[in-house]
């Protein structure tokens, strides 16, 4: 199987390493929303999110939050986004589990915006009412 993250992981491919131990690394993204913008990975190939061991949460998060202070000392960021794209749907291109950290500044012009919907009547309830017992069906 062919993987980009997991040929950075083994130094197969070239990639700007900003962070590295024995589980995780962090890599610029090489076409940035904003420079740098960076990438957090398991070193593992976890194809998406679901996938991700537990155990490897603090460890991922941690790294994210160096980053974030990593830009914003050292790039004078104003703000960031902490970002992961899972599923096609979302816009997931590589998959192989990551979180985005995009470094933003007041004079970047994104906007983000989204075409934002409203719920009809009785529908939040309706929709909080789904996701409530799917979560509390887990294990
Ligand atoms: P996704 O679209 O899956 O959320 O994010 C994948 C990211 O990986 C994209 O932002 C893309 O620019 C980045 N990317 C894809 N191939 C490479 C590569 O070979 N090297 C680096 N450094 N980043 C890559
Ligand atoms: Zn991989």
């Amino acid at each position: 199987m062919q993987c980009i993250f997991c040929d950075i992981v083994k130094k197969r491919s070239k990639a700007e390493i900003l962070f590295e131990d024995d589980s995780i690394i962090s890599f610029l993204d090489i076409n940035p929303f904003n420079v740098g913008h960076s990438l957090v990975i398991p070193k593992t190939h976890y194809e998406n999110f679901l996938e991700l061991p537990p155990d490897l949460f603090g460890g991922i998060l941690s790294v994210v939050q160096r980053l974030a202070i990593g830009v914003i000392n050292g790039l004078q960021a104003d703000g960031y986004n902490i970002l992961s794209n899972n599923g096609r749907a979302a816009g997931q291109s590589v998959f192989h589990c990551h979180f985005h950290l995009i470094p933003r500044f007041n004079t970047d012009g994104y906007k983000f915006k989204m075409d934002l919907k409203k719920y009809g009547n009785g529908e939040m309830n309706m929709i909080a009412e789904k996701i409530k017992s799917a979560i509390n069906n887990l294990a």
